[in-house]
């Protein structure tokens, strides 16, 4: 860990909150020039919703493949410091004058959640998952499998350490004797300490409108009726049942549909901008289905095909040439027949206007992207009035500027983006903040010692 600048208290060039994706990648850039990097995450493992993907658009490579390598390198980098299961309480800005000295800017103040396992003696090698008698829904797979109350959270989390769900704890002592190490500890609580910052990343994510969100869709009644993370899961290799089951019965469906803009460009849920994965998503998640499935039908209920990125267009011809149906039509309702089949009534504009029913055994809501988390309070970071995702003053220019200085932005905490975007910006915010770190000559260098650059630096 880094000198301190301040007794007790360890100092950091960059804090990036968040470990998806972007914040992992921005770490990372930094990482890699040099700056010591604090990257803070909420959960028990980094990843974010990319490591719970199954394969990704364009290339159809498989997610946990080329997620896990990174989610490594962020755990093994000699200049980043993890901290997992960890909140943000609060942030102080330190005075300027004092900064100007090379202090600090900002004290961050976080709280370390208990896992009730000594993370440190932790190996990860599951015996106190394999005695515990408690089975509960998966929250990795959404509820579809199940999970013990002690567990590594998923098969490639990082860090390979257990979590206790001590809500659900029967305290029958068995992980403890099964613990090879000694780990177990009930009495864990959580941990208050405070670090230092020079500058921060925002790489908060997003979440998915949820699947209840419309009441003319089931509002998330419908067993059938499911959100388009549910499939990923499905069809994911490290997936729950290695094989695409509708939930109600467990049958292999026969007929899929899509309906989108489930989630987006609907005033009546006060989310009016398109969400831009969606199209994407449906039409991957519809070849690849067609590929697990190879009898079924798969039709996608659209209002516009938007396939806006580098071979995209092509990735959606390629689609229509495999087979799956694309029908431009409004849906209008869901709701089910005794059997628990979706029966879906739309609109088919391109038929006359027709109103139908089509019965599906199978309906995914493409459901569109939301703020995970507003900055505003703890951070004094505006968000966007229309959106809420964190606002950027300047997007052209310097698109991992916020309104505050010293923080930044990446990834989808910026807005509604896909992973290649969401790389290109975390590379984009990695680089505005070296600048600004240069330019304020508030470097720590490796060994704790300020550096004074050669250069003036074109960062205002
Ligand atoms: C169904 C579906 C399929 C998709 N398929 C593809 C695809 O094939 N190809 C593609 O390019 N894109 C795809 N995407 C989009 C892709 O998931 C996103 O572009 C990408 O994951 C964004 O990464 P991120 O790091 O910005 O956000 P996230 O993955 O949301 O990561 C944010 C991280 O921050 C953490 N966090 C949040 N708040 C806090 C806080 N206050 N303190 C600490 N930590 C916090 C979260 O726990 C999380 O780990 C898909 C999306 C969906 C919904």
């Amino acid at each position: 860990m880094l000198q301190s600048t301040s007794p007790n208290q360890p100092c950091y060039d960059a804090l990036v909150v968040g470990g998806g994706i972007a914040g992992m990648q921005t770490a990372l850039d930094l990482a890699d020039q040099g700056y010591q990097v604090v990257l803070v995450e909420k959960e028990a493992s980094i990843g974010g919703k990319m490591i719970a993907l199954s394969k990704v658009f364009p290339t159809l490579d498989c997610c946990s493949c080329i997620t896990t390598p990174k989610m490594s390198a962020v755990a093994h980098h000699e200049n980043i410091t993890l901290l997992t299961y960890c909140d943000v309480l609060a942030v102080e800005a330190v005075d300027a004058a004092i900064a100007e000295q090379g202090e600090s800017v900002f004290t961050i103040h976080l709280r370390k959640k208990p896992r009730y396992v000594d993370e440190e003696a932790c190996t990860g090698c599951r015996q106190c998952e394999y005695a515990c008698p408690i089975d509960l829904p998966t929250a990795f797979d959404l509820g579809l499998g199940a999970q013990r109350a002690i567990r590594v959270p998923f098969s490639t989390a990082v860090p390979q350490k257990a979590v206790l769900d001590i809500e659900n704890c029967l305290f029958c002592g068995k992980c403890e004797k099964a613990c090879p190490h000694g780990c177990i500890d009930f009495t864990q609580t959580a941990q208050e300490f405070s670090i230092g910052a020079r500058a921060i990343v925002l790489a908060t994510g997003y979440e998915l409108t949820p699947v209840g969100a419309k009441a003319e869709y089931g509002a998330g009644q419908l067993a059938n009726v499911v959100s388009p993370m549910v499939v990923e899961r499905l069809l994911a290799p490290t997936g729950p049942y290695g094989h695409v089951l509708r939930p109600s019965d467990g049958k292999e469906p026969d007929s899929i549909a899509y309906v989108q803009c489930a989630g987006s460009r609907d005033a009546s849920l006060g989310i009016e901008y398109c969400s831009r994965i969606c199209c994407m998503y449906a039409i991957k998640q519809a070849m690849l289905l067609s590929g697990a499935l190879p009898l079924a039908d798969i039709t996608i209920y659209y209002m516009d095909i938007r396939t806006f990125g580098k071979g995209y267009e092509q990735f959606y011809q390629n689609a229509r040439a495999m087979g799956i149906e694309f029908v431009k039509g409004k849906v209008a309702r869901i709701h089910e027949d005794e059997a628990h089949n979706p029966v879906v009534r739309v609109e088919l504009i391109d038929d006359g206007s027709r109103v139908v029913e089509q019965t599906h055994d199978l309906v995914v809501l493409s459901t569109g992207m939301v703020p995970a988390y507003n900055p505003q309070e703890l951070y004094g970071v505006a968000v966007a009035e229309a959106d809420g995702f964190i606002n950027q003053p300047a997007p052209n220019l310097a698109p991992g500027r916020t309104g505050r200085t010293g923080i930044f932005v990446t990834g989808t905490a910026a807005g509604p983006m896909d992973i290649v975007d969401s790389i290109v910006l975390a590379g984009a915010a990695a680089a505005e903040t070296a600048a600004y770190l240069q330019s304020k000559k508030l470097l720590v260098s490796g060994n704790g010692h300020h550096v004074t650059p050669e250069v003036e630096l074109s960062y205002v």
